[in-house]
């Protein structure tokens, strides 16, 4: 939940220099849907999770290395049984974003109340091709009425959306659907992991997901920039747009990629590695050891080299990393956080 005390030592933590920023968790790989574009349901083996005690202690580690957000995904994170725990316990310091396909948030409302943000996924206006992409029946009708009641309720709820040749054509009318109704907007983009050593295996490869023409991402970008000077609501910066536009357009990478620098991710058993794709380089429990350690100094500057992924959100976390790349995100997103701000003070009123 977001408090003032919160805000304020978050902002501090925000504005040092060369600290770690993000981390998504993936703390389950229990998932009921079938996405066509992920591998995580077809890999359901009855692999450990860390216990409840265990995350809290992660996050209690997290907390002391000065992160800032935590994104607690999976799998479907709704699925355990112990997540309004781990929710209460990590909103008390971190900002807190978590993912729901749209089957759970509705059974699973008092945790959310704990969320800073919760993100539903829908990939599609169209009921049938929601549902196509997501393989199971009534997803469309679980995600639209997760929001809607989660926004009416005066939770601070947006959509997540996958792009993809599947959808591309439809993302900016699905853009505005959402934001003329002040529901705030969040992108993925399709991409497939590399068959590669990788810590937590999630994008498939298929072919009716892969973009064709790539003009077309670049052109998105561009409408996307335009939709932004009237709507709020639009959670993606200029900059990660410009990035995203000369990436697909002239093959032109121009971030470097800060993965555990600023931004890392957890598995679902407690390993730590820059991104998933990357092998796991420790366990959270031995992260104050080896944080500044030179092997992760190493894995640094070897990551800083990489070139094997586009997957956004890494992008964005490597453009925004820093005390300046916070500022940006505050100027960009400006309107939005008035809009944020006004659902809050209506909350508190309700
Ligand atoms: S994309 Fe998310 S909801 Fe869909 S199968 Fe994968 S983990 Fe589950
Ligand atoms: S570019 Fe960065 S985020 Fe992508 S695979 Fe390489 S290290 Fe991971």
């Amino acid at each position: 939940m977001i408090n003032p005390q919160k805000i304020i030592e978050l902002f501090q933590h925000s504005l040092s220099f060369n600290k770690a920023y993000h981390v998504q968790w993936f703390l389950t790989r229990k998932c009921n849907y079938k996405c066509k574009s992920c591998n995580v349901w077809k890999d359901q083996k009855k692999e450990e999770e860390l216990s409840t005690e265990e995350v809290k202690i992660g996050i209690d580690i997290l907390r002391k290395l000065g992160i800032v957000e935590i994104v607690f995904s999976g799998g479907n994170p709704l699925l355990r049984n112990d997540i309004e725990e781990i929710l209460a316990y990590a909103s008390k310091y971190f900002i807190t974003t978590i993912y729901d396909n749209g089957s759970m948030a509705l059974k699973k409302m008092d945790a959310l109340r704990y969320a800073d943000f919760v993100a539903i996924s829908l990939d599609s206006l169209d009921p049938d091709k929601n549902d196509y992409i997501k393989g199971v029946p009534g997803a469309w009708k679980n995600s639209m009425e997760a929001i809607t009641k989660l926004n009416e309720e005066g939770f601070l709820v947006g959509v997540s959306v996958t792009i993809s040749q599947m959808n591309i054509n439809e993302i900016v009318n699905f853009t505005k659907t959402f934001v003329e109704r002040k529901i705030p907007v969040l992108y993925c983009l399709y991409s497939y992991d590399l068959p590669k050593k990788k810590t937590f295996s999630i994008g498939e490869k298929n072919n009716e997901f892969e973009f064709i023409e790539r003009e077309k991402v670049a052109k998105l970008c561009d409408d996307l920039m335009r939709l932004k000077r009237e709507n709020p609501g639009i959670l993606i910066t200029n900059r990660t747009l410009q990035a995203l536009k000369d990436y697909f357009l002239f093959n032109r990478r121009t971030w470097t990629c800060k993965a555990l620098r600023n931004f890392f991710i957890i598995d679902h058993k407690g390993r730590i590695s820059g991104c998933h794709l990357k092998a796991p380089v420790a366990s959270i429990f031995e992260l104050p050891e080896v944080w500044d350690s030179p092997k992760f100094e190493r894995l640094r500057e070897k990551y800083s080299k990489c070139q094997d992924c586009g997957y956004l959100c890494y992008i964005f976390y490597s453009i925004h990393s820093n005390a300046s790349g916070t500022f940006e995100i505050i100027l960009d997103q400006k309107e939005t956080i008035r809009l944020i701000l006004s659902k809050l003070k209506r909350k508190l009123t309700m």
